[in-house]
């Protein structure tokens, strides 16, 4: 499904620059799960931007299904993005003034479907993520956990091809980030490909493969 070959990225700033992502290769297949573990500043949210299409390359291949992504415009990347991607983010990133069915129907909502169409959808994700009862609550009325289920959720309704996640248990106690990695392994099962970026190694171990990031490089 996604294939990166020698893919580099520096950030330039004034006169110095900074080479981030060094030669970056990987192939992921459609149902895999795996994690890219490695330290701090080791490029990891640089990475998950790329292959987010939230930014692009200096150089290297990112092919996605037949379409290669380093070829494309900004234009059709926030395309591709909204078609074939969910995220989810250490900081949930819900909207406060909606409810948590609000917040799940509305990538949705914003492609046209209708609001009865929505919600029907958004019934049988909210009892696959585990949310039923809390779905009419503000984020503020949720527990972390709970917010990440609204998040996951979310992400899921738009049926994406890759579901990326940015530390999805950093703001979580153990217990809970084992409870939202166990979704995880559940939609994993249902046949999401699942790519988590994470530094925590309880996090790397439930998946089927990690990847450590090390000073921009890739060892498996
Ligand atoms: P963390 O675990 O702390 O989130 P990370 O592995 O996600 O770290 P990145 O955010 O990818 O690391 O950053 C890698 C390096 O690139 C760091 O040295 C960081 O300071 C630098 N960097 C990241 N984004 C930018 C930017 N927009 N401009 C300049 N430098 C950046
Ligand atoms: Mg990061």
């Amino acid at each position: 499904m996604i294939r990166m070959e020698n893919v580099n990225k520096s950030y330039f700033m004034g006169e110095e620059s900074l080479h981030v992502l060094k030669d970056i290769s990987l192939t992921v297949e459609k149902g895999d799960y795996l994690t890219i573990l490695g330290p701090s500043g080791s490029g990891k949210s640089t990475l998950m931007n790329i292959l987010g299409c939230m930014d692009t390359s200096d150089s290297g291949i990112y092919q996605f299904n037949d379409i290669e992504l380093n070829k494309c415009t900004n234009k059709e990347l926030s395309w591709f993005r909204n078609q074939k991607i969910g995220f989810i983010f250490q900081k949930y990133n819900l909207i406060p003034q909606y409810t948590a069915m609000q917040n799940i129907i509305m990538p949705l909502l914003i492609r046209g479907i209708t609001r009865n169409e929505a919600v029907k959808k958004a019934d049988k994700i909210v009892s696959l993520v585990g949310l039923s009862d809390r779905i009419m609550h503000k984020p503020n009325e949720l527990s972390g956990g709970q917010q990440q289920r609204v998040a996951i959720a979310r992400a899921l309704i738009t049926e994406p091809s890759l579901l990326l996640a940015d530390e999805p248990t950093g703001s979580l106690d153990s217990a809970t980030g084992k409870d939202i990695l166990a979704l995880f392994k559940k939609l994993n099962n249902n046949g999401n490909t699942i790519i988590v970026i994470s530094h925590n190694n309880q996090v790397a171990k439930q998946s089927k493969r990690i990847i450590s990031i090390l000073d921009g490089k890739l060892i498996e």
